[in-house]
């Protein structure tokens, strides 16, 4: 299994960048996550859009073109026989001695790493759903950035984990819930309307998200885009997290309390097979 690191691809073993990296020192960089389905990239040209924004808010040179990042991911995926799993992709703002400001004349640097995946959810989580917890959200106020900055979210998830759940929603001070610490944020309310949180500065704008409100549109389904509350979501008739790796995921426990009738919701799993069929037919490339 191969890597590939700042101009050359290498055994996974030996992938390593230079102490120096601002990656490892200040978190000074971006990342994202693509989903291969058939050896193919899921919503690739979302995830590009999306990185390019992320390096222009943070003023981080490209490493290369995107014309040629798309050829090396296309190389690893090849060389490592991926046909179904994910891409992990991260740029730093570069190796230099360490210094808060930005360092004059440095190239940045990437990273890709693929993994590969027998299924992207267990039978269980697909026919029973999954549980989220909710907790504060304690991050900076510029979640739009898909920044390698995320103890927040790793202490997040490990909270999760220890409570028996899969994802833990974080909730802004007025008690909506903002987001997963990996995931976008869903319900369907008892009238049937899906909601989700609109897209500024205080969630990462989910390729997912995007395409699932692109499908949700194209099928005549009902949605908003609003914030909800902890309280709303108790009381919906559904909830689902969406993510590159996860596509639609019912939830049917937040907290202590249970979603809906605690079996996964008809239109979490019409939005699950529609994204899937969506990303074997027209959404990969
Ligand atoms: N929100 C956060 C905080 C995330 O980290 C992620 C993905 O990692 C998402 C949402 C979902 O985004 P996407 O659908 O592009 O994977």
């Amino acid at each position: 299994r191969y890597a590939y690191v700042n101009g050359r691809f290498v055994p996974h073993t030996d992938a390593v960048v230079h102490v120096e990296d601002r990656g490892y020192q200040f978190a000074d960089g971006v990342y994202e996550v693509v989903t291969i389905v058939g050896g193919r990239l899921v919503d690739e040209q979302g995830h590009l859009d999306r990185l390019t924004r992320s390096l222009n808010e943070l003023r981080i040179a490209w490493p290369v073109s995107p014309r040629v990042l798309k050829i090396l991911m296309r190389r690893l995926i090849g060389l490592n026989r991926v046909t179904q799993g994910t891409i992990y992709l991260q740029i730093t703002r570069g190796v230099a001695p360490r210094d808060f400001k930005f360092p004059k004349h440095v190239e940045s640097s990437l990273v890709l790493i693929t993994k590969r995946a027998g299924a992207f959810a267990t039978p269980a989580q697909l026919q029973d759903g999954v549980k989220v917890i909710t907790i504060p959200d304690i991050r900076w106020l510029r979640r739009d950035i898909k920044s390698v900055s995320l103890l927040p979210q790793v202490l997040g998830k490990q909270q999760a984990v220890e409570a028996g759940a899969f994802e833990a929603w974080q909730v802004d001070p007025d008690g909506n819930v903002t987001e997963g610490c990996s995931s976008n944020a869903w319900i369907v309310t008892s009238d049937g309307t899906l909601v989700t949180r609109y897209a500024n500065n205080l969630i990462l704008n989910g390729v997912t998200r995007l395409s699932i409100l692109k499908l949700a549109q194209e099928s005549g389904i009902r949605f908003e885009e609003r914030p909800f509350s902890v309280e709303e979501a108790y009381a919906a008739r559904e909830a689902f997290v969406s993510s590159a790796s996860t596509f639609v995921m019912p939830v049917t426990r937040i907290d202590d309390r249970t979603v809906g009738d605690g079996k996964p919701g008809a239109l979490s799993g019409k939005l699950r097979h529609g994204y899937l069929d969506y990303a074997r037919e027209r959404g990969a490339s």
